[in-house]
């Protein structure tokens, strides 16, 4: 049955532009007779505490989900069986480029900024063999298209950069964009809400689903929350959290950005995505 989803990071307390994207997410699933399901993003950047904050904070607001919310660190026997998938495929390479590496060769004359400049894409098997004694390799995708169009169902068609992306970190974990795609098309998930910020991964994800074979699933991108100087919504601004607001503050806050009315099933009743505000929401914190 077909699934919509909110996707969590547990690095710190969610934000009323975090809990306004997950509202939508729910509204979207709902509205569309879909399920609903809480993934925790836990392969970076986790805070003690701060998984089961966002729950309760997401509980609070009235959300609720159709399954028990799974942990991506629980899932890395699903990455390894795609990781072995594209390594046989022979889509995969060793990568030793630092940070630094890749800043630098991006900084060249004829680099494409924020694309992969092929580095280690063509190293001999003697190079790569030196490398692995100094550091640990990263895996990335041999990517044969340098772009791919989503469809997404605010921004219409989307083109977008892509580029021989990550798919392994060199710690050995899956990166965030292998993950991401796993995880969706295992859940069942074919309808993606979330902040507009992630508009650009959308084609490395899609183009990665392509070639796993898996159904790309359709793509909502939800304006961002940002502060009264146009940047990205932080806990720096204010009082923005749950905890600092309190429940019916937040509430009110949040469905009054969406011009609905502050409880969910009011809202479900009365939701229709052609009226959704398309700006992005600017908080006063
Ligand atoms: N975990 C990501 C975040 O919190 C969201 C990923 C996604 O929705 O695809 O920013």
């Amino acid at each position: 049955m077909p699934a919509g989803r909110f996707a969590p990071s547990p690095s710190g307390e969610l934000h009323l532009g975090n809990l306004r994207t997950a509202v939508l997410a729910w509204l979207f699933a709902r509205h569309t007779d879909r399920r609903f399901l809480l993934r925790i993003e836990d392969l970076d950047r986790v805070r003690a505490g701060s998984e089961a904050e966002q729950i309760r904070d997401l509980e609070a607001i009235g959300l609720d989900w159709d399954e028990a919310p799974v942990r991506q660190s629980e899932r890395s026997e699903l990455y390894s069986a795609a990781i072995q998938k594209l390594r046989q495929a022979d889509l995969l390479f060793e990568c030793f480029c630092t940070r630094r590496d890749i800043a630098e060769a991006a900084s060249a004359p004829h680099a494409v900024p924020g694309h992969y400049p092929g580095t280690c894409l063509n190293l001999s098997e003697a190079k790569r063999a030196s490398l692995r004694r100094e550091r640990p390799a990263a895996l990335r995708l041999r990517a044969d298209v340098e772009n791919f169009t989503v469809l997404d169902g605010l921004h219409g068609e989307y083109r977008g950069e892509v580029d021989d992306f990550v798919i392994v970190r060199n710690d050995g974990v899956a990166a965030y964009n292998l993950a991401v795609v796993i995880d969706d098309a295992g859940q069942g998930i074919d309808q993606v809400v979330r902040g507009d910020d992630l508009l650009s991964s959308a084609p490395r994800q899609a183009y990665l689903a392509s070639l796993l074979g898996y159904q790309v699933p359709e793509y909502l991108h939800v304006p961002l929350a940002l502060n009264p100087e146009g940047k990205r919504l932080a806990k720096r601004d204010g009082a923005v959290t749950l905890r600092q607001l309190g429940v019916e503050a937040t509430r009110q806050l949040v469905f009054d950005s969406l011009r609905l009315p502050a409880s969910l099933d009011q809202a479900l009743q009365v939701f229709d995505p052609r009226t959704l505000p398309r700006e992005p929401w600017i908080v006063r914190g």
